[in-house]
């Protein structure tokens, strides 16, 4: 079987490599590609926009007009959209991988109201390396987190609008989660000034904005004596697109159900 893929956000940093990425999968095909209305590129080729060279997709200004062309959105745009997105394929059992972060709590709860009635694959990160570090981070604090104290550090390129990423955000919940904290309670955004000594039960967030970083995360466990650092350096976006596509396929084969990347991979 093969999966039909749209991609939205087509001429984005993410929807140019998902575009490329699918070109290169097995089992997927690019059906559909999709730009905001105000996008100068609507008509355009998205393969060509992509520059994998021409794949006769034109780039729509209205996933409505493409529903019936694909089996499985790709989602990497902005949360506004990603909703608006959800809002157009869950009532016709569109399914959707969405990679967009910055989500708001109540943005959040439409998204998982619509897995009632299709499934949806909805991750911080899709690289496979990351998902693993997931893992490898609730070990961890499970083996020193009470005498640890533990630290999120991220770095991005300069035009990442939201902070910290849904990435370290996620760690910071695996981290919580392993230890019976609430992240809400314990996180620290940034320090400055007075901050008094560290209070063992916090776990800080540290954020650094640059260049053209694709994404760095590490997260540290400092005790007397030792330190334990987890970390993931990305080097390319293709590493998410890869791991996005590769959840095209494995969702095609779900009714419904909201997942995620550790799903895909069966690191549950
Ligand atoms: P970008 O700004 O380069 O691309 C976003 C694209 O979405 C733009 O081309 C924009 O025009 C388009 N867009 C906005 N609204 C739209 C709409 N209503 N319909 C169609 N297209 C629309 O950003 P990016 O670096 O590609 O990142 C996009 C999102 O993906 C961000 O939230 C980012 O944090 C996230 N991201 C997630 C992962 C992951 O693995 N989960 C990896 C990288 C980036």
């Amino acid at each position: 079987m093969t999966t039909r893929i749209a991609v939205t956000g087509a001429a984005g940093r993410m929807g140019k490599t998902l575009i490329e990425a699918v070109a290169t999968a097995g089992g997927a095909v690019l059906t559909a590609a999709i730009e905001r209305p105000e996008s100068s590129l609507i008509g355009a080729d998205a393969g060509e926009v992509s520059g994998i060279g021409k794949n006769s997709i034109a780039i729509s200004d209205d996933i409505n007009s493409v529903l019936d062309q694909f089996d499985v959105l790709i989602d990497f745009t902005a949360p506004a959209a990603t909703v608006d997105n959800v809002a157009a394929c869950q009532p016709v059992g569109r399914k959707l991988v969405i990679g967009t972060t910055g989500c708001s709590r109540q943005q959040l709860e439409a998204i998982e109201a619509a897995a009632g009635k299709t499934a949806i694959c909805m991750a911080a990160n899709y690289s496979v390396g990351v998902n693993l570090c997931f893992k490898l981070a609730d070990m961890a604090a499970r083996v020193l987190g009470d005498e640890a104290d533990i630290e999120i550090y991220e770095a991005h390129h300069r035009h990442k609008v939201d902070a910290p990423s849904g990435t370290a955000l996620r760690l910071g919940q695996v981290v919580a989660s392993a230890l019976g904290r609430d992240l809400d309670e314990v996180a620290v955004y940034g320090r400055e000034g007075q901050t008094g000594a560290r209070d063992r039960k916090t776990i800080g967030f540290a954020t650094v904005r640059g260049g053209d970083i694709v994404g760095d995360h590490t997260v540290m466990y400092a005790s007397e004596g030792e330190r334990v650092e987890i970390s993931h350096r990305a080097s390319s976006r293709m590493s998410f697109a890869r791991g996005a596509v590769r959840a095209a396929i494995w969702l095609d084969a779900r009714d419904k159900g909201m997942f995620d990347m550790q799903d895909v991979l069966d690191l549950r």
